[in-house]
């Protein structure tokens, strides 16, 4: 039997060569826009902004001063010890959508079940062994009252929190190197408190103006420099869409940003422009009115009939806006990076279209293109195929054989994660699961793209329409088509579809 079970084996490697070096790299388009449902820009009307990693994107260097300022203020201001200035942020040590268990101290990754993902659980910046993390939380599964709330934020019987912010990097880096520092040393601290304090250190740096005081001063070195947007915002215009903007952000720092990114007259493309607009507290807090900001940034009193061009409102509420612009339904689109606080009310209470802006989708795309991860999934679906057919060959020379595959599959695995990222893998998947952010994703926004840059790739007639992707019981198994001999597995089929 293990002769025809290793011949089998050798036939699926030979066909996954084929396939592999009949595809050329370069297959998925990284500028692509990427729809969960159909949608038509034909009767998108309105196109509302996000600012901050929507129409701002920032270099890397806005996360080390992030880092450095709150590690600052957490020695400073909370007492820390003085040692923790020894860390430097670690570029590439965090991904976005991660969990942190606030009491135990972890960052992990969970998938779209509730399911943490073995191998990807740290303490400080070292992997805990899967074994410590099974007998911890009595399995891997986390049950949903211990899951963030709604928006991602820790609440009263929540202990896990989810960073779903790309300003957040910093702040999960953060706390791994202070646990790390105490760990190190053997000190004793309360991880509740150290992530409280953390917290406060870098929302200080938001809320108190040092990082906005810190962009202002050296825009180049911190904005990427935005023609791309600038040619979308264009365009947009030229075919009569209206445009508006509503940030969390102070209107003297997106000026400075949008006269960069854009230009002196950027003002004049937008028809209503609301700054600190405290969402996701906006879409659904009706009591806050608007308030104008003038141009000195000094805020005035009088009620508000009107959002009119030209002007800066502060704060108001999203029932407000809606009575005051009659922008209402699937003709609006608007334009965010925080899946939660920017999409997910929109698309749940408000039903206007939602774009999540993931600049992350880039870079995954081009690893995915690459020769190598493509030899990786076939190969992996391949052997995977072979085990769940094999498997009922119970004797035990059989089970050996198995077995082996098994290890090589899991060595695979392992490749297949640290390809994206070496502690957490893909912000996307699990393994074969969707992650938890993939899920909210899917269900909060209605197309994504790596940057605003992708609407270039179109005209405003065009529709968006979904793959129909086969669900599991529509599905043939994806090892079948190798085994029967077909030219290519669903894997590739899924990719040819996209080019
Ligand atoms: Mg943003």
């Amino acid at each position: 039997m293990t002769s025809s079970l290793w011949a089998l084996y050798n036939e699926t490697k030979k066909q996954t060569e084929d396939v592999v070096s009949s595809v050329t790299c370069s297959l998925l388009n990284p500028d692509a826009i990427f729809a969960n449902n159909e949608m038509s820009l034909e009767d998108t009307e309105i196109y509302g902004f996000d600012y901050d990693y929507t129409l701002a994107f920032y270099s890397n260097r806005l996360h080390t001063l992030i880092f450095n300022i709150a590690r600052d203020i957490l020695i400073e201001e909370h007492r820390y010890p003085e040692g923790l200035r020894a860390y430097e942020y670690i570029p590439d040590f965090a991904i976005r959508g991660l969990h942190y268990d606030v009491q135990k101290a972890l960052l992990m990754k969970i998938d779209a079940f509730h399911y943490i993902q073995l191998g990807t659980v740290y303490r400080g910046l070292h992997p805990v062994s899967d074994k410590e993390v099974i007998a911890m939380y009595e399995g891997s599964h986390v049950p949903m009252e211990q899951m963030s709330d709604f928006y991602g934020k820790s609440s009263h019987g929540h202990t896990m929190k989810q960073f779903m912010d790309i300003f957040s990097l910093p702040e999960m880096t953060l706390l791994s190197c202070v646990n790390d520092y105490f760990m190190k040393h053997n000190i004793d601290y309360e991880p509740v408190h150290l992530y409280k304090d953390v917290k406060e250190a870098i929302g200080d740096v938001h809320v108190k103006g040092i990082m906005y005081r810190a962009v202002e001063a050296d825009i180049e070195k911190y904005i990427c420099y935005g023609e791309q947007t600038h040619a979308v915002l264009r365009k947009l215009a030229e075919n009569k869409k209206k445009m508006f903007l509503i940030t969390n952000s102070p209107f003297d720092f997106v000026d400075r940003g949008m006269n960069y990114i854009v230009g002196k007259d950027w003002r004049d493309l937008f028809d209503v422009v609301i700054v600190q607009a405290d969402k996701p507290g906006f879409f659904n807090d009706k009591r806050k009115p608007f308030r104008r900001v003038n141009h000195k940034g000094v805020l005035l009193w009088d009620r508000i009939h009107r959002l009119e061009k030209g002007q800066i409102y502060k704060q108001g509420n999203l029932y407000e806006f809606l009575r005051l612009t009659g922008w209402r339904g699937s003709k609006v689109l608007y334009f965010g990076d925080h899946i939660y606080s920017d999409l997910a009310d929109l698309t749940l209470k408000h039903g206007w279209r939602t774009g999540a802006i993931i600049p992350e989708l880039r870079s995954e795309i081009k690893i995915m293109n690459t020769k190598e991860y493509v030899h990786l999934m076939t190969w992996l679906q391949g052997l995977t195929g072979l085990l769940e057919r094999m498997q009922v060959h119970r004797d035990a020379e059989s089970q050996m054989v198995l077995k082996q595959w098994i290890q090589e599959r899991e060595v695979m695995r392992l490749r297949t994660k640290n390809i994206f990222n070496n502690q957490f893998g893909s912000l996307f998947r699990t393994y074969h699961n969707p992650t938890y952010f993939s899920r909210r994703l899917s269900r909060f926004a209605d197309i994504y793209m790596a940057s605003l840059s992708c609407l270039l790739n179109y005209d405003l007639h065009h529709t968006f329409f979904p793959r129909r992707n086969p669900l599991q019981h529509e599905a043939s198994v994806w090892s079948d088509q190798v085994c029967a001999g077909t030219s290519k597995t669903p894997f590739l089929t899924e990719i040819a579809q996209i080019k």
